[in-house]
């Protein structure tokens, strides 16, 4: 039997050395491989803004609302076509969210619909408190457009870049363009630390402020002693470590990524009814982390998303569909919704494809054979 292909396994080198961190090392040292990996992280992203190493994406989006001021009760517009992850920290918060749709280019939080939730919030006497954009697949949203309404709001923007680095938005690398970013190392994404995520925030003050509360909230005293509420979301110094090695390949696995999305884009180029996402401008530059097909059976004579996983399936080859937008969700649908049936229709049609780091020819081969068995 063929290895299973899957849609975006952990790829590390063959021996994992760790060259960063010596037996007997001390915690001085030990924690300088943690502001190692935030400066390479931040010469990554080409930006002055600070950097901080937490244990999740999760963890980072916990954060930068605490940061954004959002307490009980507050309000938090939310795109709903995302991962569960981008909407469970204004629930740990007791806030509440407030879910917007898709616009069609980038399937990212629709700038129409934003603005009229946010309007509808205010008529009933609640200003909302911050926005959660997220990169989906890798495309960054029109931040321009959301950028320019947070201000006129005077609203802070949360970019969730947790599947997008290395992606741009008019040349500026994804999580550093909003109030707050974020970014995930977990297995699944681009580059992984084993479980590890950043938080990108504008000034040293509020960097100092998601490390205490991200070290359970000691304050300066020789014994602990607490007055706020804390967290143990710190990365661990080996996942930061790790961070550092798989940084090396990072650039390598963003051309490796988008040699995938150009074998997908002939593939499905005279495949009737199968629509390849893409970039919908050239202010738009995805990592491809993973690609992803619209598929009309209106147009493919009756065949379906379903039909194309199934027959992926049977050949051992992962691929799932779209996200499923949380305003359809058990644990989030009594709450507000704005919008039509864009992220719907996503769900519905779309699916994910194999599109690791490691594909091979024979992977993207068996890949084809379904495609052509399916569609001919
Ligand atoms: C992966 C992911 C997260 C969470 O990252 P973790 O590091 O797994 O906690 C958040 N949002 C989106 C959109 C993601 O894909």
């Amino acid at each position: 039997m063929d290895r299973p292909i899957y849609l975006s396994p952990p790829v590390y080198e063959e021996h994992i050395v760790i060259p960063h961190i010596q037996s007997g090392d001390v915690y001085e040292n030990i924690n300088k491989v943690i502001l190692d990996f935030e400066t390479c992280v931040q010469e990554h992203l080409e930006t002055k803004k600070e950097v901080i190493a937490l244990n999740s994406g999760t963890s980072a989006i916990h954060l930068a609302l605490i940061l954004a001021g959002v307490q009980k009760g507050d309000l938090v517009l939310c795109q709903s076509m995302t991962f569960v992850a981008c909407a469970n920290p204004i629930l740990y918060q007791g806030a509440i969210p407030v879910f917007v749709d898709s616009e069609e280019s980038t399937w990212n939080i629709s700038p129409k619909y934003l603005e009229e939730a946010y309007k509808d919030c205010c008529n009933k006497g609640k200003i909302p408190k911050a926005i959660i954009v997220t990169s989906l697949y890798g495309l960054s949203s029109n931040m321009e457009a959301i950028l320019a309404f947070a201000k006129v709001k005077n609203i802070k923007v949360i970019e969730d870049s947790a599947e997008a680095l290395g992606g741009t938005y008019k040349n500026k690398k994804l999580s550093t363009i909003g109030d707050y970013g974020i970014l995930s190392f977990n297995l699944n994404k681009i580059v992984t630390t084993g479980g590890g995520g950043v938080l990108v925030v504008n000034t040293l003050k509020e960097k100092e402020k998601a490390i205490f509360l991200a070290t359970q909230a000691k304050e300066n005293l020789s014994y602990y002693q607490h007055t706020t509420l804390g967290y143990n979301y710190r990365i661990g110094h080996l996942n930061a470590a790790l961070g550092l090695i798989q940084f090396n390949v990072l650039k390598d696995n963003l051309l490796k990524r988008k040699l995938n999305f150009n074998f997908y884009n002939t593939l499905f180029k005279n495949i009737i009814g199968v629509t390849l996402h893409r970039e919908p401008s050239a202010d738009y530059v995805s990592n491809c982390w993973l690609n992803t097909i619209l598929i009309d059976s209106s147009k493919t004579g009756g065949i379906d998303r379903e039909d194309l996983r199934h027959a992926f399936a049977k050949e051992d080859i992962e691929a799932r569909p779209l996200w499923k937008p949380m305003h359809l969700q058990p644990l989030y649908n009594t709450f507000s919704y704005y919008g039509n049936t864009v992220s719907e229709k996503l769900f519905n049609h779309g699916l994910c494809l194999p599109s690791g780091s490691n594909l091979s020819d024979t992977d993207k081969g068996r890949i084809e054979n379904v495609i052509f068995n399916l569609f001919n």
